[in-house]
């Protein structure tokens, strides 16, 4: 990513995200430039084309984003009735909706993906994200115990829960929208007020909600973007910031490590969603069809960048060749293109780098003696898009589990697939990862799925089925796949604190 390096600082004057070549920071309700002029650039993957510059923040842009949330929680926000809080994250979404075109070419051009995908999955849960928690906190009781004293009286706990006070929100780039109001949705519904540090690769949609923040009337401060990078720039300084009361973060399990030490100073409570490497599991007793059409969605749907992706199948031998042969040809019909055409079947990655580490994945699977079963390259691309960051979804079999494909996160659209026999040696296949997010296992039988359930280590555990979201369940990761759960009643264990209230009375 190129610095460009500004002699002035650039106007920092209420200009937002309209101007489509300037990305600046969203503080205390305005949009504003970096003081230090430092911006960099923001790239389309599907042909590299400049869509903008982005303003890095630096400890200037957080310490003013901080304090802005701190004003805010004191101020109005701090005040306003539960009731009130929740009308407007209602008006939040609906917003969204009513300006779905603009949030859906904005996540475009900074993902490269399929307008198809997006507008089924990003921007529709990106506002649902704001409704459901606004729902979930109307209703969701807390604990009374009243309770005879010793000296003859008696006492009346109740529990309340308060926001936690100012939380930072650090995102990736895979599903921007959705995965940064995953986090936004429940902070405010809660009470708190938030500093979001988007992705460098997709700033566009996080900005574009400032805009939204405002035209509904969300008090100044209690919304606040700061763009920029991780290690030394925004995210190091707003995840080390001490006036920040929370942290939570989606992205790489390395960053996760970096992020909870920073944590550790002032004890902030860290929520984690972070890498993995899902076992794909296919007895079988299973129903073919859908399975070879789940674990391809598993493999490759949004170029294969989605955390609870799967780039271990595992099969059982009497179906491998034919799972093989058939997860070839899905691979094989997904035809690579602009996000605007109907039968564009996969985007591009999301960057030139991103493709650097993912082809140096498909090198070491053919030095280490992986069977290429399809792709393994880059496709071949009309002149227009011959610079944007395609690969081929890539299918290998015949490694051993230590080979590195097998056991690291690579993040792109490609899978190892390997037979087995038998259920227990499955589950010990399935679970010899460092990394716990989830899995997904196609079969018929009833009693197996459930004794295999109890059994993988894992957070999530689709059967028959994969991805498949009801935003009241638990979601995360268990081993170095994330910290905490967040979804339903379990983001508010995050998002608030409970504090006990006990009144003696006669
Ligand atoms: P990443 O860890 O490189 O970056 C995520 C964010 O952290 C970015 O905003 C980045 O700027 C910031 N960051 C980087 N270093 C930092 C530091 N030292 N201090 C503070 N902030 C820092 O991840 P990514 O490449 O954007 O996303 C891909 C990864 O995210 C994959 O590992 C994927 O599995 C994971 N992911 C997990 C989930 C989940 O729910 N478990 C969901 C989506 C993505």
């Amino acid at each position: 990513m190129t610095q460009v390096n500004l002699s002035t600082a650039d106007s920092a004057g209420d200009v937002g995200s309209r101007d489509a070549r300037e990305f600046r920071h969203f503080i205390n309700g305005a949009f504003v430039g970096s003081a230090s002029g430092k911006r960099f650039d923001n790239r389309n993957p599907v042909d590299s084309s400049l869509i903008g510059y982005v303003h890095e923040g630096g400890r200037a842009e957080v310490d003013a984003a901080v304090a802005a949330a701190r004003a805010a929680l004191e101020g109005p926000w701090g005040r306003m009735p539960v009731t009130q809080r929740v009308e407007l994250l209602y008006k939040v979404a609906d917003e969204i909706n009513r300006r779905f075109d603009d949030f859906l070419a904005a996540e475009v051009a900074d993902t490269g993906k399929p307008v198809s995908l997006a507008s089924h999955i990003d921007i529709p849960r990106g506002a649902a994200n704001f409704k459901v928690f606004a729902d979930i906190i109307k209703n969701v009781p807390t604990e009374t115990f009243p309770f005879a004293t010793p000296d003859g009286g008696e006492a009346l706990n109740y529990a309340v829960r308060s926001p936690r006070g100012v939380i930072g929100v650090v995102c990736p780039w895979n599903l921007p929208l959705l995965l940064m109001t995953w986090k936004v949705g429940p902070a405010l519904a809660c009470g708190n007020t938030v500093v979001v540090k988007p992705s460098e690769e997709t700033p566009a949609t996080a900005t574009l909600l400032g805009e939204v923040m405002n035209a509904v009337g969300i008090p100044k401060g209690v919304y606040n973007v700061v763009h920029g990078l991780g290690p030394d720039s925004a995210g190091a300084f707003l995840t080390s910031h001490r006036d920040v009361n929370a942290i939570t973060f989606t992205g790489e399990t390395r960053t996760g490590e970096a992020i909870m030490a920073a944590a550790a100073k002032g004890l902030r409570p860290v929520s984690f969603e972070l890498g993995g490497k899902n076992a794909g599991i296919v007895f079988a007793d299973a129903d073919f069809d859908a399975a070879v059409d789940g674990i391809a969605r598993a493999a490759f749907a949004n170029c294969g960048q989605v955390c609870l992706g799967t780039e271990r199948v595992y099969v059982q031998r009497p179906i491998f060749e034919k799972f093989v042969a058939a997860l070839k040809a899905k691979a094989e019909s997904l035809k690579p293109g602009l996000p605007q055409d109907k039968d564009t079947g996969i985007g591009p990655l999301i960057s030139q780098e991103h493709r650097s580490k993912v082809l140096s994945y498909y090198d070491k699977a053919r030095q280490e003696g992986a069977t290429v079963v399809t792709g393994g390259g880059v496709p071949q691309m009309p002149d227009a898009l011959k610079e944007g960051s395609w690969v081929q979804p890539t299918i290998w079999t015949g490694l051993p589990e230590t080979a590195s494909v097998v056991r690291e996160e690579i993040f792109g659209p490609c899978c190892h697939i390997a037979p087995f026999d038998t259920e227990d040696e499955v589950i010990r296949l399935a679970n010899d990862t460092p990394y716990g997010l989830c899995t997904t296992i196609w079969t018929q039988d009833l009693s197996r799925a459930h004794r295999m359930a109890t059994r993988i280590e894992v957070g999530l555990c689709w059967i028959n089925s994969w991805f498949l979201r009801d935003l009241r369940t638990p979601f995360g990761g268990s081993k170095q796949s994330g910290i905490g759960r967040e979804g339903g009643v379990h983001s508010l264990e995050f998002y608030t604190e409970l504090r006990n209230v006990c009144i003696k009375y006669s």
